[in-house]
């Protein structure tokens, strides 16, 4: 018999001229699986204590700050080394390194957002109704609405008092809190509403919470379970019913982040979409001390819903803030942020075999396969899309390929069955190369994201690798 080793003419050529993508799970070696496995313990800690993108924030200061981060001084002349971090009205941050190349040499921008699809309460919220005391919602960002039902719910978020005083609300994650939830129609009596389509099985205004039932021992008193609601919650908290127009309250699933899977291989979680890209970014940021180029981590807020407000990326705070670092660096603003460079970190949808049907196989993302660089996003003829060029795809390939990250290409669903943008266009908006580079994701905008532990990893190093070139 032949030797069974030697390849023949086709292998040989195959191997030379086609793609063979390969599971991480066999590409990588037992160390670096272990070391990814490691990474997420970290990650999952960051889930649990950062479910909002105002506790994203804090809990970025405080690792920062650990990491000889200082706050930003828009007049101080920064050197090579410094690191500082800039906060935008709590809900956005910028972390920054100086590099020891000029700064018109260009900026290395990773940026990551840190809201998530989300219940919020409404500005006159609290109300009675059947002798139960309710929350009137207004859900933020793209949802299935009947995924939000029948799950336990926290409640994060700020109430500003009539004078100006500031209450921090975080109840439900403490084992010993108490929880809320959405209430949804039993089998038995939903034969009207299983009739309706699936957007429309529970509507907008039926995203109510429930949040207590007990009455205030008065046999005079109207609306008594409101009223006892509002004496807890103002014992609690010292506000009244009119602090809640000026609020922000947001109600998260729960539940903590978990291993998933009996290989422990994935990670299941609520708000994935984007702090999967944001706590692999942020790390990057603290792992880089010493850059060539200055290395700027955007982390922020408001892209679930369009990145308009002023603390989205559709506002101009990062562009004032390379105006200002520019300037006190004296060095041309146009110049610096012409020749900046933006690995979008955003994730994609990875392929569900459940649901093959919206994928084109070809194209899209699958799990373990690595860190994903989607080239374009969008709807239709790529509408609402910053489509990287050749070149700059070609400098990522290279960049990545060079340092043994595993990485995939991949594309938001089959073309014209739906779409999404990131933040990729309003960078490029500024003349700055951007791509989009992230983590595949399974049920991606549901109270509970699946990712894989080896992907989340390979980010990590894509980002770092982008930093340190
Ligand atoms: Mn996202
Ligand atoms: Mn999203």
């Amino acid at each position: 018999m032949e030797n069974e080793t030697k390849k023949t003419e086709a292998e040989l050529m195959k191997e030379k001229l086609l793609s063979a993508p390969k599971n991480a799970g066999l590409a990588l070696s037992e160390e670096k699986i272990k070391k990814a496995d490691k990474f997420c313990e970290k990650y999952k800690e960051f889930l649990d204590s950062a479910k909002t993108e105002r506790e994203a924030v804090k809990e970025t200061v405080k690792l920062a700050k650990e990491c000889g981060f200082e706050k930003y001084s828009k007049d101080k002349k920064y050197k090579a080394g410094d690191r500082f971090i800039y906060i935008n009205r709590g809900k956005s941050v910028i972390l920054c390194t100086m590099g020891t190349d000029p700064l018109e040499s260009g900026l290395r921008i990773n940026a990551a957002h840190i809201d998530s699809p989300r219940v919020d309460l409404k500005q006159h919220p609290l109300y009675e109704d059947s002798e139960l005391a309710l929350f009137k919602t207004h859900y933020y960002g793209g949802i299935k609405k009947y995924q939000w039902t029948a799950i336990p719910l926290a409640l994060h978020g700020v109430v500003i008092k009539g004078n100006r005083d500031k209450v921090i609300v975080n109840i439900g994650e403490d084992e010993n809190d108490p929880i809320f939830c959405i209430t949804d129609l039993l089998p038995h009596l939903a034969t009207n509403q299983m009739k309706r389509n699936l957007a429309d099985g529970v509507k907008g205004e039926e995203l109510n919470i429930l949040i207590g039932s007990r009455p205030f021992r008065d046999d005079k008193a109207s609306e008594r379970v409101k009223l006892n609601i509002m004496k807890l919650i103002n014992e609690k908290y010292d506000i009244v019913e009119d602090d809640f127009m000026s609020a922000e309250l947001e109600a998260v699933p729960a539940f903590k982040a978990r291993d998933l899977g009996f290989d422990r291989s994935m990670v299941g979680a609520y708000g994935q979409d984007d702090r999967v890209c944001a706590y692999t970014a942020l790390r990057a940021a603290l792992k880089c001390e010493a850059p060539k180029k200055t290395c700027v981590t955007v982390l922020t807020d408001k892209e679930e819903t369009g990145s308009d407000g002023n603390t989205g990326l559709n506002s101009s705070y990062l562009k004032y803030f390379i105006y200002d670092l520019a300037k006190s660096q004296n060095a041309e603003f146009t110049t610096v942020i012409s020749n900046s460079e933006c690995l979008s970190a955003d994730v994609n949808s990875a392929l569900d075999p459940t649901f093959p049907d919206v994928m084109e196989a070809r194209n899209c993302s699958k799990l373990n396969y690595g860190v994903v660089v989607t080239k374009f996003t969008g709807a239709r003829g790529k509408s609402g899309t910053s489509d990287a060029s050749a070149e700059f795809v070609g400098r990522v390939r290279n960049l990545l390929d060079g340092k043994g990250v595993i990485w995939q290409t991949g594309e938001l669903g089959k073309v014209d069955i739906g779409g999404g943008g990131t933040v990729a266009q309003y960078i490029a908006n500024l003349n700055i190369d951007v791509i989009d580079v992230g983590v595949p994701v399974l049920s991606m905008h549901a109270p509970f994201e699946v990712t894989s532990k080896l992907d989340i990893y390979m980010a990590y190093k894509a980002f770092l690798t982008f930093f340190e070139d």
